[in-house]
């Protein structure tokens, strides 16, 4: 007997010893799996589909400079839309899209700076915010060196600029783009959105290329990007020495195309177009030095980058 129970609790000394050393390793191992591999199920057992915070999609997720953002609200009513970044709050308009849906969109440039973007929307009469960060991503544009003889740099008329400002506030409600915009003349482009500028070998801090340049033929069509109204026009003749003949065109809900240096204009102030339609020919009046088309598209106000809107479309 005592021999046997002696053998008993040496094996059950044994067994305990090799099962601490078995719960210990995989004690170890999934301490491992945790740290190693962390997954949102591990860490986030508990959340709820119906705690989770809602429902704003902001896309795209990581957006550079230049990209336009999209921002998706659900609710009864239009919310108010805010982004703050390193630059200040400000406040976007959000329209309807059906199905208790609602859509504003925030326009970057590559003056925005690069970082966290936290995007805020409020309905009237509910508490809730619905809050989302996206990081904007730094982006480095093209640089252009230009050397300007003393006295010719910024001899400019403020009633000039005055006019097309007045144009890049324009808003109207009703969307009149359908898919993604086409590209506004058949000529090469030969200057992308975004460039940066040395004038005088100093950094311009507030320059960049607000457009798109197509070095089409001297009175070759240029067209509408998308559909929209005309709403803005101007002639070289009558004081337009930097843009040159100019036309500006209002796709609805802030989203605006303007056009330069064109040779002829085809269009009446008021008028509806059609994407594709031709609305003028390609020149070189104003600053230009030689015959190209420049295209800005701007979104609330600001210039931003067309690629998205002419590869994919913002519907
Ligand atoms: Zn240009």
């Amino acid at each position: 007997m005592a021999w046997r129970i002696l053998m008993t609790h040496r094996s059950d000394r044994k067994f305990r010893k090799f099962g601490l050393i078995l719960s210990a390793s995989l004690m170890l191992i999934s301490l491992m799996v945790i740290y190693v591999h962390p997954s949102p199920a591990q860490l986030r057992p508990d959340r709820s589909p119906s705690t989770a915070s809602p429902r704003l999609i902001v896309t795209p997720t990581t957006p550079r400079l230049g990209d336009t953002l999209s921002v998706i609200v659900p609710g009864p009513q239009a919310p108010v839309v805010q982004m703050t970044s390193k630059a200040g709050t400000k406040i976007y308009p959000a329209y309807d899209l059906g199905n208790n849906r609602w859509r504003a969109f925030i326009p970057t440039t590559p003056l925005t700076p690069p970082g966290a973007l936290k995007i805020q929307a409020q309905i009237a009469g509910v508490a809730e915010i619905q809050i989302k960060t996206v990081t904007l991503q730094g982006r480095s544009f093209p640089t252009q060196r230009i050397w300007l003889p003393p006295g010719q740099d910024g001899n400019v008329s403020d009633w000039e600029f005055d006019q097309v400002d007045a144009f890049k506030k324009t808003v109207s409600p009703e969307k009149l783009w359908n898919g993604s915009f086409r590209r506004p003349n058949d000529g090469e482009i030969t200057a992308t959105y975004g460039i940066r500028r040395y004038y005088n070998g100093v950094f311009a801090d507030d320059y960049f290329h607000r457009g798109v340049d197509y070095a089409g033929d001297e009175g070759s069509a240029i067209v509408a990007p998308a559909a929209g109204r005309i709403v803005f026009m101007g002639y070289e003749k009558d004081g337009f020495k930097v843009h040159g003949n100019v036309i500006g065109l209002d796709h609805g809900q802030g989203v605006l195309s303007i056009f330069l240096h064109m040779n002829s204009i085809r269009v009446k102030r008021g008028d509806l177009v059609q994407a594709g339609q031709t609305i003028g020919t390609l020149g070189e009046t104003g600053a230009a030095t030689g015959p190209h088309l420049h295209w800005g598209l701007y979104v609330n106000e600001e210039c931003v980058d067309p690629t998205t809107w002419r590869k994919t479309g913002l519907d």
